[in-house]
């Protein structure tokens, strides 16, 4: 990255890029290791979406020149559809993410949001219709009010409020003494895995983007407190398209289609039920970590 940006220079865009609220922090790490390699076409329009279908059509991609991730992805996603992407570690699933944020373009197929291909639109309107929930949130060393604000530029205390009710941590913040002007982090409040993780979705929520991006967004938490964030996720996940990346299959299983993806190619894709039924890569995967519970609750 030194290569590409004086250490000032670098500074300076983060510092930019914060303050036009373009990306989230925890995406903004993952830039940093990014080279910059994508920009606007000239004259690009701003994408247009209200309940946003996803396509990937024969989409070709490798971090490198001679080592391909995606070997010829296809893939749908309904207007307000569900769909989960699982597979084996390594597999290409983060990678599908960055693509449809675009920190890459493919080296060829498409990548279209309701019918627009995110090659030919604003990189910021792009980026302000999908809210990403990763693996694990970062927070400031801020207020907790400061840390879910952030999500929108100008949120006032009322619609603050609103998403952490609607991120199910409200009565949590209004049983701390200094409720939302708590600090969290080094210098403050230690939050559990969860509650950084409900304070990120409602830091998302206050967004309000129409694409929903879960990446292995309960696969650092334990085994109940996964399942009541599954819960919100799902509730939150309702009016929206949505694509949820995991590797605990339990938390998937109801999604709209799955598609299972094996070293960047789609092995196969569809319920819960007929991946079961089909008796395949998903049946094997299934059959495995329900072996793995069964021992945990035998220990
Ligand atoms: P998954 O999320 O399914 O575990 P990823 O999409 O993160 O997999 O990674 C797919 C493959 O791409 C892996 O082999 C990984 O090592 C490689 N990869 C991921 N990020 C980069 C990068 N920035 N540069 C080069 N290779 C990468
Ligand atoms: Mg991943």
């Amino acid at each position: 990255l030194m290569q590409l940006f004086r250490p000032l220079d670098l500074l300076g865009w983060v510092y930019r890029t914060i303050r036009q609220g373009l990306i989230d922090m925890a995406q903004m790490f993952r830039l940093i290791d990014t080279p910059v390699e994508v920009s606007d076409v000239p004259g690009a329009p701003a994408l247009v979406v209200r309940r946003p279908t996803v396509v990937f059509d024969n989409v070709v991609f490798g971090y490198e020149d001679d080592r391909n991730i995606l070997h010829g992805l296809s893939l749908e996603v309904p207007a307000g559809g569900h769909v989960a992407i699982v597979g084996p570690s390594g597999a290409g699933k983060s990678t599908i993410g960055r693509l449809l944020f675009r920190f890459y373009d493919p080296q060829s197929g498409r990548i279209l949001i309701d019918g627009q291909d995110i090659a030919q639109v604003t990189q910021e309107s792009l980026r302000s219709a999908i809210g990403i929930v990763p693996q694990d949130s970062v927070l400031f060393n801020d207020t907790i009010g400061y840390n879910i604000g952030y999500g929108r530029e100008h949120a006032d205390a009322a619609a603050i409020e609103q998403a952490a009710r609607d991120a199910a941590i409200l009565p949590f913040i209004q049983s701390l003494p200094t409720g939302f002007d708590t600090e969290v982090g080094e210098r403050g409040l230690k939050l559990s895995g969860g509650e950084k993780q409900r304070v990120a979705i409602a830091r998302t929520l206050l967004k309000d983007p129409p694409i929903l991006l879960l990446d292995e967004a309960t696969s650092a938490l334990d085994t109940r407190t996964e399942q009541e964030i599954t819960g919100t996720l799902r509730r939150v996940s309702q009016d929206r398209t949505s694509i949820a990346i995991a590797h605990r299959l339990s938390t998937i299983a109801d999604a709209d289609t799955i598609f299972v993806l094996e070293a960047g190619r789609l092995a196969e894709s569809g319920s819960h039920t007929q991946l079961l039924r089909q008796g395949g890569l998903y049946a094997e995967m299934w059959a495995r970590q329900a072996n793995e519970r069964l021992q945990k609750v035998a220990e």
